[in-house]
């Protein structure tokens, strides 16, 4: 008798690790552990068309139906506590313990604390459905909402409380928004359009102290001004969930520490999605941490192979979106590796900048524009990152020379 594969995390990364057990022809047991209540759902949506649809809907991304033909055993509102690795048990909350053969950790990640006194029921962070429900209930427009930072979630969430009516402030310690893996130029393009749409960016500004009543929160900025608001919902960050595993004896350095096929230094423990750090080959096997859905979905489908005796690498190169009023940004690879940049204008306002390593080679591109006016550009210059081209800098920023001719040179 297998004791089965078991599955820690019941999000983007673990429910399509279990599905796709199945898709393989695994018949033995499939053991997926949620501590949240739900289904495995969608988190993208939960700051956009969630936050803005009349009713806020949960998507799942498969149901109790589907999970039942598979053999799939979800157990939720249940956290593992403990990995004993000697006996090859994981315990949960409840008591009980599971044995597997093979285990997959997709514990994902955490929004980073404040740590900041003066917090209170007022002072809230965004990572899962019922976070995005209680703060679509303050979202009218009688209420003032103070966004701490200008990331995605913070960016998002201002769009859409804008849509909703809200008054928006949005506070970035950075000198400008989306400071990290966002080139200025495309940053500069949200920025417009935020303040085009009522919203106000303080950059550059730091919290001095915060103060919660529970019926308002005061923001003290280290410049004298002071920020009142119904409601502060704080984006600083996603940490991964790495405990179970450092206390398990595993290496965990930002994010649970895999090699290029998943896998941790204990042959039966692969571990994907948000919570891990693998080496990264289309960059020499630089060693990342991706907080991205694709990222988790195409990870939770190799780790699953992997799992049943594969031995596939990660090539994929990473790419992930945002959507904030009409307009999408799109990044495929990692602008940080880059040393030059080449812009191509598109129509309608778009463009999307090449970034040039040192010796020419293509290892990211990043776009911005209206609907989905990057994206096939996007997804050519995917192909030619993950190529490893070096196309001519005339060729990247000509409008008339097609992408796709490059990928076939
Ligand atoms: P998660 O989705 O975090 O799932 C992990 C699950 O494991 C959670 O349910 C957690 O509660 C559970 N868990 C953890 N520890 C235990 C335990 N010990 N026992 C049991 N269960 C446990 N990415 C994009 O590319 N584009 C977007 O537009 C985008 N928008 C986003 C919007 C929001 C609001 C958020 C929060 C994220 C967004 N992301 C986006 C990021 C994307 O959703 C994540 O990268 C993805 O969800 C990661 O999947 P995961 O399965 O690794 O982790
Ligand atoms: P993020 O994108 O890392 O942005 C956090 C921002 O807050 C950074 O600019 C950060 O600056 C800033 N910050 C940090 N400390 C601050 C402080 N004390 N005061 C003011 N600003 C501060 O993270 P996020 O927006 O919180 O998102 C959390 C998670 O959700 C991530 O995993 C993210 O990928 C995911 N998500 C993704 C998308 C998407 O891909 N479209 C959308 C929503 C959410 P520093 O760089 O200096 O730390």
């Amino acid at each position: 008798m297998h004791a089965g594969m078991v599955i820690i995390g019941a999000g983007e990364c673990g429910g399509r690790a279990a599905l796709t057990l199945r898709d393989l022809g695994y018949e033995g047991p499939v053991t997926l552990i949620g501590d949240e209540p739900h289904l495995p759902y969608e988190r993208p949506p939960l700051s956009k068309e969630a936050m803005t649809g009349a009713a806020p809907a949960i998507k799942s991304i498969t149901s109790d139906a589907v999970l039942a033909e598979r053999s799939i055993r979800h157990i939720h509102s249940v956290r593992a506590v403990a990995i004993d690795r000697a006996e090859r048990l994981v315990r949960l909350s409840d008591g009980s313990s599971l044995p597997y053969d093979k285990l997959l950790l997709a514990t994902g990640s955490l929004p980073r604390k404040l740590p900041m006194p003066g917090l209170g029921e007022r002072c809230v962070y965004l990572r899962t459905f019922n976070d995005a429900l209680a703060i679509r209930a303050h979202l009218n427009p009688k209420n003032r909402v103070a966004i701490i930072g200008g990331g995605f979630i913070g960016l998002e969430l201002a769009a859409s409380s804008r849509k909703l009516g809200a008054t928006v402030t949005v506070i970035e310690a950075q000198p400008r928004i989306l400071m990290r893996g966002v080139p200025a130029e495309i940053a500069a393009v949200i920025h417009k359009a935020h303040e085009a749409e009522g919203v106000t960016i303080l950059a550059g500004q730091s919290i001095e102290a915060i103060a919660d009543d529970g019926k308002e929160v005061r923001i003290s900025l280290t410049g004298g001004q002071q920020i009142v608001a119904d409601l502060a919902v704080i984006g600083i960050g996603a940490v991964p969930v790495t405990g179970l595993a450092a206390e398990a004896g595993l290496a965990v350095d930002n994010g649970i520490a895999v090699d290029a096929e998943l896998r941790t230094a204990d042959p039966d423990i692969f571990a994907a999605g948000d919570c891990c750090s693998f080496p990264l080959a289309v960059y020499g096997g630089r060693r990342v941490r991706l907080e991205a859905w694709r990222n988790a979905q195409e990870q939770g489908a190799l780790a699953a192979k992997n799992m049943l005796g594969a031995s596939e690498a990660h090539a994929a190169v990473p790419w992930f979106w945002s959507d904030q009023y009409g307009l999408t940004l799109q990044i495929a690879g990692l602008s940080d590796e880059g040393k030059s940049m080449v812009r191509r204008d598109l129509d309608d306002g778009a463009f999307i900048l090449f970034h040039l390593a040192e010796d020419g080679r293509l290892v990211a591109a990043s776009g911005i524009g209206p609907g989905n006016a990057v994206a096939r550009d996007i997804r050519l210059a995917e192909m030619l990152i993950a190529k490893r081209s070096a196309p001519a800098s005339e060729a990247l920023g000509s409008q008339t020379v097609k992408l796709k001719s490059l990928l076939a040179a």
